[in-house]
This record gives C-alpha cells, structure tokens and sequence, in this order.
C-alpha cells in the first residue's frame, strides 16, 4: 500500500526531513504545522522540493479546535480556516487533519459540532480541500473515534470525513472493531503508531512515547485489519511523536520507520488470511509481502574481538573449551564446548578491548533470511572472504553488533573446517549457548526491539527495570519461542553511556550447564576466579528461600546465585569483566524461563567493585 510518514517524526528541517523520506522509499508525507512555519522555503518551494523527490504532500495537520464552539468563536475558526486553506492550495494539498477541540468548546453536543463541521466542509470545498476529523484522546468532549463517526455522519458532507489514528483509540482501550462499520468512501486518513503499556496521562505519553508500528505493545496488526476490511486503501502513514526519534539521525530514522510499515505490512497480510483463509485475492488490499523465515534454530557462534585476545583464551581455557584452531588465513581463533563456539578475532581490532562484534544463528533457510533481510532494507555487513571459504551473509544490528546466519546442520557447521591445528573437542559441563546479553545505548533500543523480530522473527518477552549502583537498567528480552534463542537487552543509562563506563557497557555470554556445581568446581581447580558475591547476599538468600544449610554454604564458597520461581531453580555464576565483556555459566532445573533478574543488582554492585 502507498505509505507515508508525518514530518513530526523526524529530526532536521523540512528540507532534510523530505529528502530522508524519500530516500526511505516513502510514497508521501504529512506536513506537521510548524515544520512548515519553521521553514525558510516559500509553500510553492516545498511543493517543488517534494515533486523532484517524488513524495506527495498527503495531510496538513493539525488544524486545533475547530467545533464545539460558540457563535464568535466559530467565525474567528472560520476566518482561519479560509487562511489555511489557502495555504494548502499553494502547497498543492487537499486534505486537512482537524482534530477535536482541546481548549475552546464549551457545547457539548453533537448536533453542533456537526453543524459546525458541516459549515466548515463548505468553505473546504470552496479550495478542493477535505477535511478528516480526529477525535483525540484527550479531546474535552469528542475522545472516542466512535463518536468522532457520528459527528462526521451527522455533518452529512462530501468534504468531512474521519482521521482515525491508533494511538488515540488503542490508548483509550477503545474496541476498534466498530471502525469496519465505518464506510471506506469516509475514513480519508489513517494514522499509527504503536505505544509502551505506561499508566500515565494519554496527552504526555502521546506527545513522547509513541513508537513505530511493532515496538510497543499496541495491537497494530489487529487494528490495522479492521481498518482495512472496512475498505481503506489510503495510505499507511507513521505519526510518532517520540523525544528519541526527535533527536536522532534524520535518514535513519527514517529508514527504521519504513522498516516497521514494511514489517507492519506483512503482518497484517497474514492475519487478513489467518482470519478469512481463501477469501477473494482480487479484493485483497494490496499489501507487501516478505520472504516468510522461521526464528533460528540456535546460536551458531559468537565473536568477540580485541587487540588481545588472551585474557578471553584464558577464561574459556579455565572454564573447559576446547581449543579448535586457529583460521587458515586470519589472525581467529576458535574455542568450543558443547555446541557452543566462541570466535576470537584480533583482525582489524588495534586497540580494541574485548567486545562482541558478531553473532552467528542458525536457521532453517539461509537463502530466505537472505531476501528478507534484503527486503527490510537492512545495512550489509561486509567481511573480506577468501577463496574456497563458506560465504557467510551478514547485517549490521541497530547498535553496530553484525548478525551472519548459516544453515542448520547436525554436528558441526562447515565453516568450523577452516579451523586448524586445534585439539579434539573434549568432554565438558557446558551444554550450548543460553543467552547474549546486550547493553543497548539508550538511542537505539527500540529500533533494535523492531530489527530482531523483523528480521529474524524473534518475539520481544516483556521489559523489566533492574537498578544498578549507576543508575536504572531497562532490561527487555527478545527470543525465539522454544527458547533457544534469548537475546536479553540492558538499557544503559543515558549517563553510563555518555561517559563510557565500563560497568554500563558490558556483554555477557551466558553458557548453560549440565552441572553447575560441577562446573564451578572443575573451573575453580583450573584457576577460574569468580566474580566474588558479597557474604550478605547468602544471607538474604537463607530468608527467603527454604534451602538447607549445606547447600547455601555451597552456594557461597563457588559464589553461586541462585533464584527460584513457580516452575524451577536458576543457579548461575560470573567471571572477572575483560574489556566489555563477561562470560555467566548457568543451570536451568526443571521449567525456570528467566534470567535471576533478581540478582543482577548484586551482581552490578559486584561488578563496580571488581
Ligand atoms: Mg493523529
Ligand atoms: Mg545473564
């Protein structure tokens, strides 16, 4: 469908904010008022500007408080609106966004405010402009898209019809489904956006939370399908007022918008057929497919790179990996236990403390995550490979860490081969890989909450806030449904982040065991020192869970945390921070789905003393 983004979105001028939408692949935008006022270009300029991009003007908003008003009040509303009008018609646009009154009703009746409408739909017409009237979520009387229709239908007028837009009926928890009574011929605009779940005031968090379609908790799928089989074909169209986007690079943010309609788009098309399987093609609003992928099997590597990267042999050596080799022709090292592979690369990395660069997944179908990958519009990562080695494809997550994928094999994948001179892989503890834990800089992690589930079909598993000695970890989780796949995200607080602190940008891999206790203790005799757990949190531990004696003195003496839920135990230990970079070994017992989020402020203070 023809998709379109409200300048209001994007940082810049209205200059730069044009040329960052159609280099996105926007059909059109929304003219957001005072990007328009702001500007130094002349309303004929900009109509120009956007025809040599090829973008269409396709809404000017908002018109405020236009109904609901007093006899004098409406003839200054009808005095402006004439000026407006005007304007529109030397920008070349005929569609106006008036959105329920705010501020100067004082008639609370819908007679009237389709009276008033209805007049005002004259005077549109007048200039070959329409009117879409928005009932807004804190309107002072019209805050329901359901009494928005009615209005609209007593004003009985071609030129007035209805913006509906999902933020201010999803916020409201408003039932959407009444929107497919609505004729399509009436509702002349459609406007999303997607919201965290927050209990605040619908105006602050509308005017800072909003989000693009897929990162929020907002059921844009569903909405979208009812809007859509009322008939809609218009545009689909992005109006996210959003403090981050607002200050963050226009282009980019402008492809990570296009990036979520088009993520959007395909959602809706399956659930258009999940819902009416074999229903009429030719009536099918024209929405754009991607290649379909399932999430990945597994992990298939994780790298880690540093000018040095012997501290990081050291520990894996001490907590039972194998040494697989080094590379036929670059300066990599492989280091297995289980199926889990750790790559250390010293290429391109002068003065790199150790960092993970890259993960590698397994799926089903490389050449599917391929074209979708392509699809999204997703940035390449480029490697040098050399002749005669597996051509891994490769892109760039939002915070820089390159994604590869390759086929899933039973036993080993065929690039391990490139690998030589290593030992025979040796029995050990360590079973796979059981999560990746991200530190997110605070400007990219919902961009990030997108990417993975857009590209790689993960799903996101809930967001929890985890306090540190430096300030609050936002903490989200994406994943893949049977869990092999967990990619927890740590927030750093926008503090940690501006000064580089080590103890706000560490990545953990966590490393799932057999025998955790075992393992600890085999590391220990191989030189392993653990992250030191204070003394207090055994004691704390002993008051809250029932655990003998013996087992909390066990706990305490290989500095082991433990936590416990409804459907199992979590018992798990860290090693000393390198570079940015830590290694968790854990045991999951019985169904235990988390993360002893419970003990990571232990292990942060723990971690600022190191
Ligand atoms: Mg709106
Ligand atoms: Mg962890």
């Amino acid at each position: 469908m023809k998709t379109s983004i409200a300048t209001v979105c994007l940082s810049g001028s209205l200059r730069d904010k044009l040329a960052a939408a159609s280099a996105a692949g926007f059909d059109g935008v929304e003219v957001f008022e005072p990007d328009l006022v702001a500007a130094p270009e002349s309303p004929e300029e900009i109509r120009a500007l956007a025809d040599r991009l090829s973008l269409t003007l396709d809404l000017y908003q908002p018109m405020r408080d236009v109904e609901g008003v007093d006899e004098a009040e409406f003839a200054r509303v009808l005095h402006r609106a004439e000026a407006k009008f005007a304007l529109m018609q030397r920008l070349g646009m005929d569609l106006v966004l008036c959105c329920s009154n705010v501020a100067t009703a004082t008639v609370d009746d819908d007679g009237h405010s389709a009276a008033q409408l209805r007049a005002l739909g004259d005077v549109a017409a007048r200039y070959g402009v329409r009117i879409a009237f928005e009932a807004l979520a804190w309107g002072r009387y019209i805050d329901d898209y359901r009494r928005a229709w009615r209005v609209v239908k007593l004003a009985d007028h071609p030129a007035v019809g209805v913006c509906l837009d999902s933020f201010h009926v999803l916020s409201r928890g408003h039932d959407p489904v009444e929107i497919e009574r609505i004729p399509a011929e009436k509702i002349f605009f459609l406007q999303l956006a997607d919201a965290p779940a927050l209990s605040m005031d619908v105006l602050s968090w509308s005017r800072h939370h909003r989000l693009f379609p897929g990162e929020g908790a907002f059921d844009l799928v569903g909405f979208v399908a009812h809007v859509l089989r009322a008939g809609y074909r218009g545009p689909l169209s992005l109006e996210v007022f959003n403090d981050t986007f607002r200050q963050t690079d226009t282009a980019r943010t402008a492809a990570h918008a296009r990036r979520s309609l088009r993520w959007l788009e395909d959602a809706v098309a399956r659930r258009l057929a999940e819902d009416a399987p074999g229903a009429d093609a030719v009536a099918a609003p024209p929405l754009s497919r991607l290649t379909a992928v399932t999430p990945p099997r597994g992990f298939d590597f994780v790298e880690i790179t540093a000018e040095d990267t012997s501290p990081i042999e050291a520990l894996l050596q001490q907590a039972g990996f194998t040494a697989r080799g080094r590379h036929r022709t670059k300066p990599v090292t492989l280091w297995s236990a289980g199926t889990a592979r750790i790559v250390l690369n010293e290429q391109h990395a002068r003065g790199t403390a150790p960092r993970l660069s890259a993960i590698g997944f397994a799926v089903d179908d490389p050449a599917a995550q391929s074209a979708r990958a392509q699809e999204l519009d997703t940035p390449a990562a480029y490697r040098r490979t050399y002749a005669e080695e597996v051509p891994l494809p490769a892109v760039v997550a939002p915070d820089g860490t390159e994604l590869y994928w390759a086929g899933y094999t039973e036993g080993e994948p065929d690039w391990v081969v490139e690998f030589e001179h290593g030992d025979p892989l040796r029995p050990t503890e360590i079973g796979v890989v059981d999560h990746l834990s991200l530190t997110e800089p605070w400007q990219v992690v919902d961009e990030t909450v997108l990417f993975y589930p857009a590209v790689f079909a993960l799903v996101s598993a809930g967001s929890t806030d985890v306090p540190s000695p430096r300030g609050l970890v936002q903490s989200r989780v994406l994943c893949s449904p049977d869990g092999a796949v967990r990619i927890p995200l740590n927030v750093a607080p926008p503090i940690v982040a501006e000064q580089g602190r080590a103890d706000g940008a560490h990545q953990h891999v966590a490393l799932r065991c057999h025998d955790i206790v075992a393992l600890a203790r085999q590391a220990r005799d191989r030189g392993l020192r653990p992250l030191r757990i204070p003394a207090n949190y055994y004691d704390d531990l002993a008051a809250r869970f029932d655990l003998p004696a013996a087992q909390i003195a066990e706990l305490r003496d290989l500095d082991l945390v433990y936590d416990r839920d409804a459907t199992g135990e979590y018992l798990h230990f860290y090693t000393a921070t390198v570079g940015q970079v830590f290694f968790e070994f854990v045991e999951r017992r019985g169904a235990y789905d988390g993360y002893g989020a419970g003990n990571a402020p232990v292990r942060l203070a723990a971690q600022g003393v190191e």
